[in-house]
């Protein structure tokens, strides 16, 4: 569209029109930052201002506080926030911080965030709709804890690092000690999006050491985000056990991965999805070879996250922005920038 001769802003707007699915874009030139987001708000996308009034923008507030800028809002689904130097300098003649514009996509607009997001992905330290997501996480525990039958257990512990505050959440409801039992290696990444069976096998071995003098003997309760395929799930229990544990009672802080993501989530074919493959949880719970096994179900986890309408597709397949097939094949004339 700029070869065609338009003006930046129009050439852009245009070309996202054109756009489906989950995205947060931003573009730099020489003078201009354009910040876009989907029309259905799938992902995180937040605004601040620097110390000196300057526009920054990130996925997740946490950047922000990283950087010295202070929060001021969320961009919209389908807003395209645009800054250029100009009205940077005449912002902050005028009125202290640099101007910036708005304009936004045509048709409907409604925000799906990812529940995922509040979840697993998204920092504990960032703040989504006004809460922290740390608050989120701690309160997915706690209701977790009321709708699991009562089980006689000695210690709460958590998958780290994205289960440490549900299984908080849940110690502080069922009044079970919260202990570490599991010690996390810091320099290995995320295990359910590696891209083979072996290095997502290798990876809970590099990725996670127990604590054995906590664990042996003790009827443990462990609370963990979700479960995937669940051979990582299988591989925890077998090291939980070689290590004396008594009972093992498992704890899911989401609901179960029923269908893939196609909103730029790497997850898994839905046919790999352990939750796909098993007709229960009891069949699940045999699988992985533990005492008790507990979801929370998706209304519990749409009335944590409490905001309207989020994406809960994973869990649900329920897409609120309509899957690949449904998208509208775009010409490469029409998309190109
Ligand atoms: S399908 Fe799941 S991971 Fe993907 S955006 Fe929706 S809730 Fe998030």
């Amino acid at each position: 569209m700029l070869n065609q001769g338009k003006p930046l802003k129009a050439a852009v707007q245009e070309a996202i029109n054109a756009c489906e699915g989950a995205f947060s874009i931003v573009i730099a030139t020489g003078d201009t930052l354009i910040a876009a987001r989907d029309r259905h708000g799938l992902r995180p996308f937040c605004m601040g201002r620097s110390k000196t009034g300057a526009l920054v923008v990130a996925s997740e507030t946490c950047a922000l506080d990283i950087v010295g800028a202070t929060y001021e809002r969320d961009i919209e689904p389908g807003e395209i926030l645009i800054a250029t130097l100009d009205d940077y300098y005449a912002g902050l003649e005028a009125e202290g911080v640099g101007r910036t514009e708005s304009i936004f996509l045509d048709g409907p607009r409604k925000e799906h965030l990812c529940v995922f997001e509040l979840v697993y992905f998204a920092r504990p330290d960032s703040i989504i709709h006004g809460q922290s997501v740390y608050n989120y996480r701690m309160n997915l525990g706690r209701r977790l804890a009321q709708i699991s039958p009562p089980v006689e257990a000695d210690i709460v512990i958590p998958v780290p690092d994205s289960g440490n505050v549900a299984a908080v959440g849940y110690s502080r409801e069922s009044g079970i000690p919260y202990v570490e039992g599991l010690i996390k290696n810091r320099y290995v990444g995320r295990t359910f999006i590696s891209p083979t069976h072996e290095l997502r096998e290798k990876g809970i071995q590099l990725k996670l050491n127990p604590l054995k003098d906590v664990l042996a003997g003790k009827r443990v309760i462990v609370v963990d985000d979700s479960i995937v395929r669940g051979n990582t799930s299988r591989n925890l229990v077998k090291m939980l056990k070689d290590c004396g544990v008594k009972e093992l009672h498992l704890r899911i802080s989401s609901a179960k991965v029923t269908h893939p993501c196609f909103y730029g989530i790497d997850m898994s074919e839905q046919k790999e999805l352990i939750a796909n493959q098993m007709e229960n949880t009891e069949k699940i719970r045999e699988f992985l070879g533990v005492d008790s096994l507990t979801y929370l179900s998706v209304q519990d986890m749409a009335d944590v996250a409490g905001y309207e309408a989020p994406c809960t597709a994973c869990f649900s397949g329920d897409y609120p922005a309509g899957k690949p097939v449904d998208f509208v094949p775009l010409s490469l004339t029409q998309a190109s920038v």
